[in-house]
Order: C-alpha cells, then sequence, then structure tokens
C-alpha cells in the first residue's frame, strides 16, 4: 500500500474466478507476485463445475501438439508458442501434483479427473491459489479499469478503485450468461482500443421446425449420417449419435456441426436429411423392406414400420408417409411406394431454423481478436500490462476439452508473464 497511500496497491489483479483466472493468479504468485483475484459470484468456477456435464472434461489426451493445435483450426498459428509453455501435458501434471490425477477415456480421447467430479477441479486450484498466497475476494465484482493518462492502472470496484502493475482479465465469453460471463469486459477493452469480435453461439444445439423431431426427446440414435444444405446448394454432411430434444437436436456430433451450420443458416433455414442407415446402400434396404413385406403380407403399412426402422423411430417414419400408403394392405403397395420408404429411411426431411443461443451454448466465438494479443505472452498489444485469457478471446475451438485447455494454457502463461 505504500507507494499509493490512501489506495489499495497490488502487483498483479486478476479479474474472474473462472479456470483461466484461477490458474494465472495461483501461477503469477508461484512467481512471486503480490496476487489479488476479484470474482463477482460468491465462489468461484460456478462454469467451471458444471462442465462435462459436472465430470469436467478437463482436457484432451492427444500429446501430440500438432494434431492438438489442428482443433483451433485458422486459429492454431496464433497458439503454438504460448501451447509449446503448456499444453495438454502440462496439465495432466498441474493437477497431478495437485493430488488430482487424470485418466483418458475412449470418447474422443477426452480426458477427465479420475474423481469425475469437477467440483474437484475448483477445489485443486483454491488449494494451488492458497498455496501461494493469493488473496481471493468474492461477491466482488470490478465495475471497470483504472485508466491514468490512458495507461491501465488497476481496476475500479464498488468500494473504490484499487491500483496494480498488471491486469489479467478472465472474465470469460457471453455463453451461459447466468454463471457469470456476462461479457462487461468487452466494453472496458473496446473502449480503450480494442476490436470486439461480435459473439455468436458455437458449439449448441440446433433448433428444428418439425413436431416429429421434439416427440422423439430423449431418444439418441448412433450412427447416423446426417446431411445440412443451405438455400444455394452448399452441403455439409456428419456422421455419428444425434440426440433428438424437446427443441430439436443436440449431442456432441451436432454441436459441433454448429459452427458450420450456423454459416449456411446465413441464407434462411436450412435443410437436413437423416439416413437411418448410412452403412447400408438403399438397394439393401429395399431387398430387407420387400423381405419383412413378405412376411407380413396381409398387415397395413402402419402396423409394419416398426420392423423396419431402430425402436422408437416407427411413429416418426409414419408421420412422413402419406396417410393412404400407410392405411394400405402390404400386398398390394406398388414397387414404386415401396421404394419411397426406402428413400425416406435414407432421407428423413427436417428444417433446421436456428442455433438455440447463448443460454444454450457451451462456448461463443467472438471477443478479443488474437492479432491484437501477443499470445507468448498473453499480453494486449495495446496496453501491454493487460493479459487477456480464456473465454474472452476470439478463438472457435469443438467440445472435447479443447475450451478448458485453452483456459489453463493462456492463464498459465499470462500468470507466467503479469
Ligand atoms: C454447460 C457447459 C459445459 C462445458 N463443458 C466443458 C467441458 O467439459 N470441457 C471444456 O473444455 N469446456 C467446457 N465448457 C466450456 C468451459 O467451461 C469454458 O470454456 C470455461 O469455463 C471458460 O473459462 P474462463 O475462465 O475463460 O471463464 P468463465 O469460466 O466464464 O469464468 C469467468 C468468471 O469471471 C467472473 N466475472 C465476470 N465478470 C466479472 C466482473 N465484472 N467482476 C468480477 N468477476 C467477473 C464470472 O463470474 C466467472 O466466474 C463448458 C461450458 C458450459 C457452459
Amino acid at each position: 500500500m505504500g507507494k499509493f497511500p490512501g489506495m489499495e496497491h497490488f502487483d498483479v489483479i486478476v479479474v474472474g474466478g473462472g479456470p483461466a483466472g484461477m490458474i494465472a493468479a495461483g501461477h503469477a504468485a508461484e512467481y512471486g507476485r503480490n496476487v489479488l483475484l476479484l470474482e463477482k459470484n460468491p465462489a468461484p468456477g460456478k462454469k467451471l463445475e458444471l462442465s462435462g456435464g459436472g465430470r469436467c472434461n478437463i482436457t484432451n489426451g492427444e500429446f501430440d501438439h500438432r494434431e492438438f493445435l489442428a482443433n483451433y483450426a485458422e486459429y492454431a498459428k496464433f497458439l503454438f508458442s504460448p501451447f509449446s509453455r503448456f499444453g495438454a501435458h502440462d496439465t495432466f501434471e498441474f493437477f497431478e501434483n495437485l493430488g488430482l490425477p487424470l485418466y483418458i477415456s475412449e470418447d474422443r480421447k477426452r480426458a477427465f479427473p479420475k474423481t469425475d467430479n469437477a467440483a474437484d477441479v475448483t477445489r485443486a486450484l483454491r488449494k494451488y491459489m492458497a498455496e501461494y498466497d493469493v488473496e481471493c475476494r468474492f461477491s466482488s465484482a470490478v465495475k471497470g479499469l483504472l485508466i491514468e493518462n490512458g495507461k491501465v492502472c488497476g481496476v475500479q470496484t464498488r468500494d473504490g478503485a484499487i491500483r496494480s502493475e498488471s491486469i489479467i482479465l478472465a472474465t470469460g465469453g457471453t455463453a451461459y450468461p447466468e454463471t457469470g460471463s456476462t461479457g462487461e469486459a468487452f466494453q472496458w477493452l473496446e473502449k480503450i482500443g480494442h476490436t470486439i469480435i461480435k459473439a455468436t453461439p458455437d458449439i449448441v444445439p440446433l433448433r428444428v421446425k418439425e413436431q416429429w423431431v421434439k416427440e422423439l426427446s430423449g431418444t439418441a440414435l448412433d450412427p447416423m449420417r446426417i446431411t445440412f444444405t443451405a438455400k444455394d446448394g452448399t452441403a455439409l454432411f456428419r456422421e455419428g449419435k444425434i440426440l433428438f430434444t424437446h427443441f430439436g437436436i443436440s449431442g456432441p456430433l451436432i454441436l459441433n456441426s454448429a459452427h458450420e451450420v450456423k454459416k449456411l443458416l446465413k441464407q434462411g433455414p436450412v435443410a437436413g436429411a437423416i439416413d437411418l442407415f448410412p452403412k447400408r446402400e438403399i438397394n439393401e434396404i429395399d431387398r430387407t423392406v420387400l423381405a419383412v413385406f413378405d412376411d407380413n403380407k396381409n398387415k397395413i403399412i402402419r402396423n409394419v414400420t416398426r420392423l423396419l426402422v431402430p425402436a422408437g423411430m416407427a411413429k416418426t417414419l409414419n408421420a412422413n408417409l402419406p396417410v393412404e400408403l400407410l392405411e394400405k394392405k402390404v400386398n398390394v403397395v406398388t414397387q414404386e411406394e415401396r421404394k419411397q420408404l426406402a428413400r425416406l429411411m435414407k432421407n428423413l426431411p427436417l428444417t433446421v431454423t436456428a442455433t438455440m443461443g447463448y443460454d444454450w451454448a457451451v462456448v461463443c466465438d467472438g471477443g478479443i481478436p488474437l492479432e491484437e494479443v501477443d499470445t507468448r505472452t498473453m499480453a494486449s498489444r495495446l496496453h501491454p500490462n493487460v493479459f487477456i485469457t480464456g473465454d474472452m478471446l476470439n478463438i472457435s475451438r469443438p467440445s472435447g476439452g479443447f475450451s478448458l485447455q485453452l483456459c489453463w494454457t493462456t492463464g498459465f502463461v499470462a500468470g507466467e508473464n503479469a
């Protein structure tokens, strides 16, 4: 406090007690800095504790840097330096040293704490911060940056200004705002010259118009192929598990396609088509239909469809067939009508009208462009004592632990340089 009588002073102030902020604060303190962390919620890690369905998919067990970074597509070129300082391997070691060993699941190499409990991750990070004497203040919202002569020199809080040499911003993006990440720090950065790329929900479920989709809510089918086609004919194919919900479609396959579907939606509603049997040719399916029809000659089509499709899907198939055909006896169905049935199984139509919005998004893109950050240190190129981390950065990425690894990497590097 000595340097500025009457005003508190720290070497480093970290704004935001999410994963990026906690690792940054602990690491800056480990480097001997006097660190204050300010979090507006009564406790840190609110979003972190929701992660991975409460299990926390903490990183990905892909230990080849290049392979790992390929998941960040065009952003990868900015990330080589920070990832060579702190990559997925380091995350394993870091948490192991804090008494929280990780394991790699068979599902896309997603890594979790062995306890399968996200709250343990927050506990480990709190332990890390306590070990190096980070001062944490919860229920302490930062209102803005403290600026003198164009230089950032601290933060404004409800209880007055607090000075610091460095400021690490870790206030998150705009997805799931009820966890505290409401995006106000973007306005502070905009005021001091940064560009803010508008956020759009990225890893997010899709809203579908058709009622039959909603009626399948809770059903998951694997494998399926889904095709999305935009008005101009641009098409996107994806294969894997689709989860039907009361508003549309979800599950990892859909969440990770949303970034691309969003581009197609710019032209208007997107035509979707689900192939219920991606591994089988249409002629093969037709032969199966023929065999089922042979065994059920006197039944009406409505009562036979359940023998043709995965459990729970017969109602769906029926909802997509003309009533006249549904009421026909199998032995009077024409060859063309039978083929129509096979075509439908390969091409179940639906209409994607929108993505589900911020409240449903796991992450958003948008935020501070990487061109405005020196990613070797995570310092702003405009204000070298301001560091920007985690979800505040404009980086699209798939699910699978790639968001949290960005927090560990950028937070650690910022902590080291602040
Ligand atoms: C439901 C869900 C599941 C997810 N699952 C996974 C997963 O399994 N694996 C994965 O890699 N990623 C997952 N993610 C994404 C991951 O949780 C985020 O990428 C990560 O939490 C971002 O960390 P952060 O530290 O940048 O920001 P946040 O976690 O958003 O933390 C920011 C913190 O800053 C605080 N804050 C904001 N403004 C202020 C202010 N003015 N003053 C003081 N404090 C402030 C907030 O209260 C908040 O605590 C999931 C996200 C969601 C929503």
